[in-house]
């Protein structure tokens, strides 16, 4: 700059200067957008954002990814164009400006529209319509950068500015600084697929673990019914014993129990993969639920004497469009918790309710109770509370959330409501849709 004068030297500093604190800016808004927006896909779409507002020469840009399955790029973010006609579009590496700039590994400027016309003239033409599109109707940039976003010795994809409208836009010493931010992007991206790899990897193995926890928890719910079968029929068949009538019969009694257990285990798993594979089917009809209620209660009067069962239905209750088997399944399940988690002698009460849409179903206990957290998690699969009391009480966790699927697929809903050492509400309610609409039954 020899025989440049002082002023106008003066000048061009603080030109200098100030592209300098600019770029400065940029790269720190850039760094902010990076670190305080952890998912990818709106960070890429906001980092562009703050490009095109604070670099003056840009008036849109563009990011692109590469497929390694499709070997093409495709646009993953976009402003100052429609995004929608890019969404369609993919590029062949050397193809347009971002295959010519992935393909070189360098970045590169398209001062004039001449360069940019001769780096986009390979394009196709159904890809020239789509670029148009996106440019709302313009034929092409007037000036463009480009630059490979680079971790390592891996080419992730490209960083396009562009200026829609006025030639010159961009210059070479605007090159460093979008390689700078390119760079910046590249890392950004690698870190969050790194995050979501480790992410995927912690959540597959807390899902082995849970899967672990569940094998061992239905192993031993297992082993205890086959240990007493196992016991009382090895004592059965022992040569020389001889043991009264009444003892074989008590026996053979455990025996015939816990079979019924184990199948009722195994029953519960096959149901939830039934359900769990969406070939659960319902077989609707015309259905009497007080009626349904204390057939079942009767059952359980057989199989339960300890506990008093009251069932309050209103002396006229609608009848309703449900699976009468399926009805009975989820009954049978609340009724089984409110006898399991409650003490001998207490009171279980089975009440109905009609409203004007639905009938409500409900199961009192006066048991254990839940506490409000493990209320919330009461319907997951495989959930069980560990109780207080370090008793073990047979389940495998899939009752209700087998109850939860059969209610939901009948219209229904189902909740729990408890207080720890109060006691238990199961409610669940059913449509009053379908042919039985406005039918009810009396007494
Ligand atoms: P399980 O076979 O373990 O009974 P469920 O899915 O039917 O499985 O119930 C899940 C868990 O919810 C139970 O293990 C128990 O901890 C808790 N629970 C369910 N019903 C009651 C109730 N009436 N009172 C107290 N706890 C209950």
């Amino acid at each position: 700059m020899t025989g440049t004068p002082p002023t106008q030297r003066v000048q061009q500093l603080a030109a200098e200067l100030r592209r300098l604190e600019n770029e400065r800016d940029t790269l720190l808004e850039v760094a902010r957008a990076l670190v305080t927006t952890s998912e990818i896909d709106q960070m890429l779409p906001t980092i562009l954002e703050h490009l095109i507002t604070i670099l003056e020469p840009a008036d849109s840009g563009s990011l692109l990814l590469y497929d390694q399955e499709s070997g093409e790029l495709f646009y993953v973010a976009a402003v100052g164009l429609d995004f929608e006609p890019l969404k369609l579009l993919r590029l062949r590496p050397a193809e347009g400006m971002a295959g010519e700039c992935f393909i070189s590994n360098r970045s590169s400027l398209y001062r004039t529209a001449e360069d940019v016309n001769r780096a986009m003239s390979n394009v196709q033409p159904e890809k020239r319509e789509l670029c148009r599109r996106a440019m709302r109707g313009l034929e092409q940039p007037q000036s463009a950068v480009c630059a490979p976003l680079i971790v390592g010795d891996e080419t992730l994809g490209v960083l396009s500015l562009y200026n829609l409208r006025k030639p010159g836009s961009f210059e070479a010493n605007d090159l460093t600084f979008v390689e700078a931010l390119a760079n910046l992007i590249a890392l950004a991206i690698h870190t969050a697929e790194l995050t979501s790899r480790q992410e995927g990897l912690r959540a597959l193995e807390e899902a082995n673990r849970f899967k672990s926890e569940v094998i061992a928890s239905l192993a031993h719910d297992m082993r205890t019914p086959l240990a007493s079968i196992k016991g009382y029929s090895t004592a059965l068949l022992m040569e020389g014993a001889n043991f009264d009538p009444q003892s074989q019969r008590e026996f053979l009694e455990i025996i015939d129990d816990e079979c019924d257990h184990l199948t009722s285990i195994i029953h519960e798993m096959l149901e939830s993969s039934l359900i769990e594979g969406g070939q659960l089917q319902l077989d609707l009809q015309p259905v009497i639920l007080p009626r349904l209620v204390n057939a079942m209660v009767e059952e359980f009067k057989h199989r339960s004497r300890q506990h008093h069962i009251l069932v309050d239905f209103p002396w006229r209750f609608p009848i309703v469009d449900a699976d009468p088997y399926r009805i009975q399944q989820v009954l049978r399940n609340l009724l089984d918790n409110a006898i399991k988690y409650s003490a001998e002698g207490t009171l279980i009460t089975i009440r109905g309710i009609a409203h004007p849409e639905e009938v409500e179903i409900s199961v009192a206990d006066q048991g254990i109770g839940i506490s409000p957290e493990d209320l919330n998690r009461l319907f997951e699969k495989f959930f069980r509370v560990n109780l207080a009391s370090g008793k073990y009480v047979p389940g495998t966790g899939l009752g209700l959330p087998i109850a939860r699927a059969i209610v939901e697929m009948h219209g229904g809903r189902i909740w729990a409501e408890s207080q720890v050492g109060q006691g238990t509400t199961l409610y669940f309610t059913l449509p009053r849709t379908g042919l039985s609409r406005g039918l009810a039954v009396e007494g």
